[in-house]
């Protein structure tokens, strides 16, 4: 049953001043119903089986029935927004519905995304596109499944209502259908919400929130009983700093490109956090970005994730600065981690995605370096290079160094590679000359260490995943579910429950970009628009 309103609860536009969250109602839609949820994510909250096809189970996570033990509210923060201070910003369409301990015992937070406006939605209108939903949805599993750290995703609820957006297909308004993702997620903080009130020099309610924080999310760094202090709010830079560290490690591994990593939109956990105009490296290009609005600067560029994630963790230090006595040099300790963790997992991410045993500082950073120069000679789709080079024979007699034969080396990595090359028949002859000598020197290095080839095929599939959510193929989704049809989002989230397992039947789902997805809007540019 709807709980009464609220005096206390209000949506309207506003400053928020020494406050982490405002109490909020979402909207009541006219027609919540089901699109998909997460079987994985329903089961991790112990949800009953009978309540997931439900219209109760609609009607709920579509934010139209608050349920009596559920406080909803909005967060404040605020960020540095393609560089610059941009004031508060806060959840402008994410709602909280409150807390659960799921079955392991852990607290997870429920969260509706386009819910309504909250006080923090400054001009915009509080909800969320359906196709802006299927691609959070969707991403959200595909991560959680690849291994990647990410908030997660329950449901996806139509809302029955219609939404005006300024689309990208030819400029004019349109009236796409309204949707809400139920996301899940320990903590939905980010470094920006500690920002916000170092900005305002709200030093009072900075500590709060970092107390809090520690003690819910970072306990460990609490001795039994002890309150936080100055040396507790450097480790936990520094932890979040290593977190951070990991996560642009497997961007980086799985070649997603997260397209606005404003310092509102990193997690204080490290986890992979709302999902705009996201994309997945198809050719291998560390110059891309799917989202349109960084066309010219590019700033959030696949191959300057780190770089950007690092400057937004200075930030975050500058924010915690009051809590530690302004002692600058304290805080270089978690900068230094954060490259020595990237730098590391860099090193061992690279050298397990090509199947070696181990990291070897004398000669590997060459050869990862050469390799990534190769890639980008010739349009080259990263995610099948790897799973071909996994498959592609580098022991067997024929290609026994030093005297093989160019030109039969030439054809047999061609007629491995023909899957990734986007355009096989105009990779250049110098292009090829410089693969065919990086191979060579892999190949040596394998021979080298004694690498087994089956070990080094299955140590390659366990890291290198087979499927990903591909641009275009969420888009393919996207187009049915705007008709109505909604097989295509669970033919995709089941597809992508086991990116790393060859799955029968499903070759359309571990194929190169079709050519007439390449400049389709939605398939290789996104706008913020959602
Ligand atoms: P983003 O770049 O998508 O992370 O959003 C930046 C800020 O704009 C955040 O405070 C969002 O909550 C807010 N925002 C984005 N879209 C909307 C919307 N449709 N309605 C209200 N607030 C929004
Ligand atoms: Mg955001
Ligand atoms: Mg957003």
């Amino acid at each position: 049953s709807c709980l009464p309103p609220d005096p206390e609860t209000s949506n309207e536009t506003r400053q928020v001043y020494e406050a982490c969250y405002s109490r909020v109602r979402p909207l009541k839609f006219s027609a919540p119903s089901l699109v998909a949820y997460s079987p994985e994510m329903a089961r991790q909250l112990g949800l009953p089986e009978s309540l997931l096809g439900s219209s109760q189970f609609a009607e709920v996570f579509g934010g139209g029935r608050v349920l009596p033990d559920m406080d909803p509210f909005a967060m404040c923060y605020g960020g540095h927004q393609f560089g610059n201070w941009a004031g508060q910003l806060g959840d402008g369409r994410a709602i909280n519905l409150g807390e659960v301990i799921d079955v392991d015992g852990h607290h997870q937070t429920l969260q509706l995304k386009g819910a309504g406006p909250t006080p923090y939605s400054r001009f915009a209108d509080g909800l969320a596109v359906l196709r802006s939903s299927v691609r959070e949805f969707l991403c959200s599993e595909a991560m959680h499944h690849l291994g990647v750290p990410t908030t997660r995703a329950l449901s996806l609820v139509l809302t029955g209502d219609r939404v005006t957006r300024d689309m990208f297909y030819d400029g004019h308004p349109q009236q796409e259908p309204g949707a809400v993702v139920c996301r899940v997620a320990p903590s939905f903080v980010r470094l920006g919400s500690f920002q916000i009130f170092a900005s305002r020099g709200d030093i009072e309610t900075l500590r709060t929130l970092t107390d809090y924080t520690i003690r819910n999310d970072f306990p460990h760094l609490l001795a039994s009983q002890a309150a936080p202090g100055k040396e507790t709010y450097q480790e936990f830079f520094a932890e979040v700093c290593q977190r951070t560290a990991e996560l642009m490690v497997h961007w980086m591994r799985v070649g997603f490109v997260h397209g606005v990593m404003n310092t509102d939109n990193l997690s204080i956990l490290g986890l992979t956090i709302d999902y705009g105009p996201y994309g997945w490296l198809e050719d291998y290009d560390p110059n891309w970005t799917p989202n349109t609005t960084d066309a010219q600067g590019r700033r959030y560029r696949y191959g300057h994730q780190p770089q950007i994630a690092q400057w937004n963790l200075a930030q975050f230090a500058g924010a915690l600065l009051p809590l530690v006595d302004g002692d600058v040099e304290s805080m270089q300790a978690g900068l230094k981690l954060y490259v020595e963790t990237f730098e590391d997992g860099w090193h061992a991410m690279m050298s397990a995605k090509l199947g070696l045993d181990r990291f070897e500082p004398a000669s590997d950073p060459e050869l990862f370096g050469d390799l990534l120069e190769v890639l980008s000679l010739a349009e080259t789709d990263m995610t099948l290079f790897y799973r071909l080079l996994a498959d592609l024979p580098c022991d067997s007699p024929e290609t026994t160094l030093p005297a093989a034969d160019p030109e039969t080396n030439r054809q047999r990595w061609m007629r491995s590679m023909n899957a990734a090359y986007y355009s096989p028949d105009e990779v250049s002859s110098d292009a090829m000359t410089k693969t065919l000598r990086w191979w060579e020197r892999y190949r040596e290095r394998l021979a080298a260490a004694n690498i087994d080839e089956a070990q080094r095929n299955t140590r390659m599939n366990r890291i290198n995943p087979l499927y990903v959510l591909r641009n275009y193929l969420a888009q393919l989704a996207i187009d049915r579910s705007e008709q109505g049809d909604h097989a295509g989002v669970w033919e995709l989230l089941e597809v992508l429950r086991n990116p790393y397992e060859v799955q029968s039947g499903r070759e359309a789902f571990a194929e190169k970009r079709p050519e007439w997805a390449r400049h389709r809007a939605g398939c290789s540019m996104l706008s913020c628009s959602s």
